[in-house]
């Protein structure tokens, strides 16, 4: 403990002080961190101090990190990281930005990286240096090692979107005919004080979204415009539109009203290719039929712990099947992967040396990106120093 004093010598507060010496600390600067009793008037009363001090000044949104960045403690993805374990609203939100914080992503990125840059000093060495100075089998082996890479990259494009999935949210939309229940099935969710993340107005006016929290899953409910079809649609066909509609959403949930004989006409003929889910409404009600699929009565809200369950697990069953890879977490991720890959790609098809060399640089470059490194020329000159090629 420590008394803090103010310009006049009175003292501000006792106070934990914590110096941590460059590089030892998150930004990599000298860092000195005070640990105050936190009230607004304390923390007014130190800044005023500090702000007297010269070269002192408050932090800029992200400064921290920034610098942290710059100073070479944090690549790229890590940052982006910190970003949104802050605004982290769910557990597989948290779980997937605590990984990436940790490098997961990041690792995964320089380890392509080093293995292109070791082929890319192959390939320049096949370049400078006549075929009796190399190892036998050079250029087939640097032409085997950036096609495994590419096959690499491709494997984790074809993720299906799941990290910026967990990201940004499941879009789910709730369809069936008029009066099965949909706004009521709406409203109970987003009624639900534990469900409920934010409601927030959509791009248009009359477009509602309602991001829930669906075991641990965001989902991303919207009162959509196919919702509104089917309301006004009296027929099959409506319903068929609005399922078409649904091929925009990532879960769908067709809701029936399980009293009405008229109800199994609306069931799809793999109308939608998209996950869905079959609820059957009004449970209070006497039904005319067996009924397959989830029974639920909005109006005495039972069964609507089981559909809110069925829809967790359908959330889980499209976002976790990635298991332990690290996700790509934001399109620009994915982007610059697209470009690496298309580059080692074009690398296959090239004989002459010099642009299969060309096209390594541009993929390394594209993944060099998503973590902040493009300073391949440096790199690749250490690297070609420890060759022992010629003497
Ligand atoms: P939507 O047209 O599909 O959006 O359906 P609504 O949510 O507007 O509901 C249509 C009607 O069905 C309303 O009068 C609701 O009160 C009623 N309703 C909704 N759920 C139930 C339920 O579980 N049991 C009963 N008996 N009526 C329900």
């Amino acid at each position: 403990m420590r008394a803090l004093y103010d310009t006049g010598g009175g003292v501000i507060d006792q106070a934990v002080v914590l110096w941590f010496a460059a590089p030892h600390s998150l930004t990599g600067e000298d860092v000195a961190e005070f640990q105050v009793h936190g009230g607004r008037a304390i923390v007014e009363a130190l800044g005023a101090v500090l702000g007297t001090l010269p070269g002192c000044r408050p932090a800029e949104a992200g400064e921290f990190t920034r610098r942290a960045v710059v100073n070479g403690k944090l690549d790229l993805t890590q940052a982006e990281a910190v970003a949104d374990l802050v605004a982290a609203d769910t557990e597989a939100q948290r779980r997937q930005a605590l990984r990436q914080y940790d490098g997961a992503l990041g690792a995964l990125c320089e380890s392509w990286r080093a293995e292109l840059l070791k082929t890319l000093a192959w390939a320049e060495a096949a370049i400078d240096f006549s075929d009796e100075d190399l190892p036998e089998g050079v250029l087939a082996d640097t032409r085997r090692a950036a096609a495994d890479v590419r096959e690499e990259i491709a494997a984790h494009l074809n993720d299906a979107r799941r990290g910026e999935l967990v990201r940004e949210g499941l879009f789910l939309t709730v369809i069936g005919p008029p009066n099965a229940g949909k706004s009521s099935l709406v409203n109970a969710l987003a009624g639900r004080d534990v469900a409920i993340v934010s409601e927030t107005a959509g791009t248009t006016r009359d477009v509602i979204e309602v991001r829930l929290d669906l075991g641990g899953y965001a989902v991303i409910l919207a009162d959509t415009a196919g919702l509104r079809a089917a309301h006004e649609a009296v027929e099959v066909e409506g319903v068929r539109r609005a399922l078409a509609r649904a091929e925009a959403a990532d879960l769908v949930l067709l809701l029936l009203d399980g009293s009405d004989v008229n109800s199994p006409q609306y069931l799809p003929k793999n109308m939608v290719n998209k996950p869905l889910l079959t609820v059957w409404n009004k449970a209070d009600l006497p039904w005319p039929a067996r009924r397959d699929g989830l029974a639920l009565s909005l109006k005495t809200g039972e069964g609507l712990e089981a559909v809110i369950a069925a829809i967790a697990a359908k959330a889980k069953e499209r976002l976790d099947a990635g298991g332990d890879a690290p996700m790509l977490t934001r399109p620009r991720h994915r982007l610059a992967l697209e470009e690496a890959a298309a580059a080692l790609e074009r690398a296959a098809g090239v004989r002459e040396p010099e642009l299969f060399a060309e096209d390594l640089r541009l993929a390394l470059r594209a993944i060099g990106r998503i973590t902040g490194r493009v300073d391949v020329e440096e790199l690749l000159d250490t690297i070609f120093r420890d060759f022992c090629i010629g003497k």
